[in-house]
């Protein structure tokens, strides 16, 4: 029997590709990847040449890929599943071949590496011990205010996936339902040439992407609510849209 094995590709600077993933690139048997080009790219960048055999794997097909995929493995073949950048799964392909593998009873394993949530999350300031990934948040206004409401009363470091097109628009829902004075930070382009980190209140990153509108990819850290937070946000005190919520 062979094995899968999830691959983190660099967010940014090829010098982050690990040997073991530019081993794997060379050895396995099968590379299933988001993207095929970016593949090749890649292994370009890193001067490895890919050994096996390569399919296209992303979120259209992941599910009724994963089968055939696994039939390789069960044949003894070693399949790599890497996305475009970071870890396969977060906001990527991957989890239905690690669930199929795991309901096969089949070896999964993982060669970790980059990813843009703890890299964020490091780089905020802001407390790790306790953290979420919330992943991207909704595009349309109306659910992302309803979603962010519901995260109000979080205590734990928030961490959420944003594009560039619609930064603007959450940063002021972000202010509207968490006010002015939460502590946050903007993380751009990380590990990238240019990257930056603009750590400060909600209102003034609000300010910030209105002067300076920030380019590239972008995660947002969010502080937690703190305790006067969490008493001020007593049942008495909760709108009438929390209480439409919470009566779903
Ligand atoms: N699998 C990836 C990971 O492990 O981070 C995430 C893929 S998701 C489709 C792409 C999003 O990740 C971007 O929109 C951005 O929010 C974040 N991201 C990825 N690379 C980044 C970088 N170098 N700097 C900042 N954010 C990044």
């Amino acid at each position: 029997v062979g094995t899968v094995v999830l691959a983190a590709t660099p967010i940014g600077n090829t010098a982050d590709a690990s040997a073991r993933l530019r081993s794997l690139l060379e050895q396995a048997d099968i590379v299933a990847a988001e993207d095929t080009r970016r593949l090749y790219d890649l292994a370009n960048r890193l001067d490895v040449r890919v050994g096996g055999r390569v399919v296209a794997y992303h979120d259209h097909n992941e599910r009724s890929k994963a089968d055939g995929l696994l039939d390789q493995v069960e044949a003894g073949a070693s399949v790599l599943v890497v996305s475009d950048a970071g870890m396969p799964t977060i906001n990527d392909p991957g989890l239905a071949i690690v669930r199929r593998a795991i309901e096969r009873g089949l070896p999964v394993t993982c060669a970790p590496g980059p990813s843009a949530v703890l890299d964020a999350l490091v780089l905020s300031g802001l407390p790790t011990d306790r953290f979420c990934y919330e992943g991207f948040l909704p595009r349309k206004h109306s659910e992302r205010v309803q979603y962010l409401r519901t995260m109000r009363t979080e205590p734990r470091t928030m961490v959420f996936y944003e594009t560039l097109h619609r930064i603007d628009e959450s940063m002021e829902d972000l202010l509207q339902v968490f006010g002015p004075d939460r502590p946050m930070a903007l993380c751009r382009e990380l590990t990238k040439e240019y990257e930056q980190i603009r750590r400060g209140s909600i209102g003034q990153i609000r300010q910030s992407v209105i002067d300076e509108p920030p380019r590239g990819e972008i995660v947002l850290v969010i502080a937690g609510a703190s305790a006067q937070e969490m008493q001020e946000a007593q049942p008495s005190q909760f709108s009438i849209e929390d209480l439409a919520l919470l009566a779903q």
